[in-house]
């Protein structure tokens, strides 16, 4: 079973790549089914619809998911491609602890097939510019991604994996950070996902961000096994044609990756209920 579960398109603000031509790419790529995973980030950007004056970095106007376009153009590409590839509905929420209710009403307005959960921010300070960073060691920056994280695993539960679960790796000035200074957080996140019936993500972006490995790193992943995790989806977090063209032979790495870790399965999700493929 060949699926992508966490896709970019137009209607995320760094991404201009047509939802449509991604549904084709991934017919003609051979996928069985794809989830649209387009980003929402309240406390840095807001909803097209909020009245607020409208949010730029670098000059790039910065806004939230058009979600009456963005779920009405998948609605369109589900009927006219239901015969050729399964499209499900998904966006990726990059949460804060400072915007939990926002969310929240979000996914309540809004049922999905799949949300992942991703920390893109902490207390509206991004990583990729390095305004959460600046100031700060090594050690506050990870741990303290950890601990937001964990935070906010504690207190949200309206998703259905965790997105790119060590993503402070990708953005870590001072380079590697060992594991075992973080495992106690990642140990304490695992279990309250687990425990919550949610999952997490094998997202086979690494080689574009120069990461060593798999993300997250196979540590991570036994780790989640080891726990009782079998809740996983598979993503190549493409946002243009190039990433999408080299999502399959990734996908394959990222099967053995999976296997190596001792998991047998992966999954897609329908109405935010996981649905099991063998691997
Ligand atoms: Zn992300
Ligand atoms: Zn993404």
């Amino acid at each position: 079973m060949q699926a992508d579960y966490h896709l970019h398109t137009n209607y995320s603000e760094d991404s201009t790549y047509p939802m449509e031509d991604a549904v084709k790419e991934a017919i003609a790529l051979g996928y069985e089914e794809i989830c649209f995973t387009d980003h929402v980030d309240y406390g840095v950007m807001d909803d097209a619809d909020s009245g607020k004056p409208p949010k730029y970095a670098d000059g790039h106007l910065r806004g939230n998911v058009d979600y009456p376009r963005y779920f009405e153009e998948i609605a369109r590409l589900q009927e006219k491609y239901k015969d050729e590839i399964r499209i499900r509905q998904g966006l990726e929420l990059g949460v804060q602890c400072c915007t939990l209710e926002e969310n929240t009403r979000l996914v309540e307005k809004w049922p999905m097939d799949f949300v992942i959960l991703s920390i893109h921010q902490i207390d509206n300070l991004e990583f990729w510019d390095g305004g959460f960073q600046k100031g700060k060691s090594q050690r506050e920056i990870n741990r303290g991604y950890y601990e937001e994280l964990l935070r906010v695993v504690r207190a949200y539960k309206h998703y259905s994996v965790l997105g790119h679960l060590d993503l402070i790796r990708r953005y870590d000035p001072y380079g590697d950070y060992p594991f075992e200074d973080v495992q106690d957080l990642v140990e304490e996140i695992l279990k309250q996902v687990i425990a919550d019936g949610k999952g997490i993500e094998i997202n086979t972006s690494s080689k574009r961000y120069k990461i060593n490995g798999s993300t997250p790193d196979e540590k991570i992943l036994k780790l989640y096994h080891d726990l009782g995790g079998t809740i996983i989806t598979i993503g190549s977090d493409s946002h243009c044609k190039a990433h999408l063209d080299d999502a399959p032979k990734l996908q394959l790495i990222a099967r053995e990756q999976l296997k190596k870790a001792g998991f047998t399965h992966h999954c897609t999700f329908e109405n935010g209920e996981p649905v099991f493929h063998s691997l």
